[in-house]
């Protein structure tokens, strides 16, 4: 299971989500157990938290830093996870988290979420809410790294200037004719 992929998909189904129609709704219902299932820790199943992955990244497993030395709990055993000493930190799958943490405040902070609780409070037994509650309440010391713009860096920017200067060339040589 690809976590990214999940992530991808249920926030295009947040953004398509039309708050006063139901039904537009359903596929991130859908979506979002995916979503959390494939940010399981395979030793204690929770949200997991500065997460650990062999590097190959072949089979998406991942556990807590604080659970790489504790047995899987996944049946059955996966071959591609046996060498624990070669996990390595995936800072990627880290920042999955901390977007799935803001999707699940977003939600809840909507009128899919006062209607998910309002569900809940009538005595219906919604996992989803359980999921959205699990979101909010996760907690990490992640820092995303110090954003510095810097325009060149992005393949394009140079889009204003490039245009400028065809615009330059393009009247180089003329003269106007009064
Ligand atoms: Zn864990
Ligand atoms: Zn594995």
């Amino acid at each position: 299971m690809n976590a990214l992929k999940f992530y991808l998909s249920t926030s295009k189904y947040v953004m398509q989500a039309n708050f006063a129609d139901r039904d537009s709704w359903s596929e991130l219902y859908r979506y979002l157990p995916y979503l959390r299932q494939a940010l399981s820790c395979c030793v204690c199943r929770n949200i997991v938290k500065n997460p650990m992955g062999p590097s190959h990244k072949v089979c998406q497993h991942f556990v807590c830093k604080e659970c790489v030395e504790k047995p899987m709990t996944i049946k059955p055993q996966c071959s591609w996870c046996k060498k624990r000493e070669s996990f390595e930190e995936s800072t990627q799958l880290r920042m999955v988290v901390s977007c799935f943490k803001k999707i699940c405040e977003y939600v809840m902070s909507s009128p899919i979420g006062t209607d998910l609780q309002e569900q809940a409070h009538n005595g219906e037994t919604n996992s989803l809410v359980t999921i959205l509650e699990e979101g909010v309440d996760f907690e990490d010391d992640y820092q995303s790294p110090p954003v510095i713009p810097n325009y060149n860096a992005f393949p394009g920017s140079n889009i204003h200037s490039r245009a400028t200067s065809r615009i330059r060339n393009r009247f180089k040589g003329q003269t106007y004719e009064k």
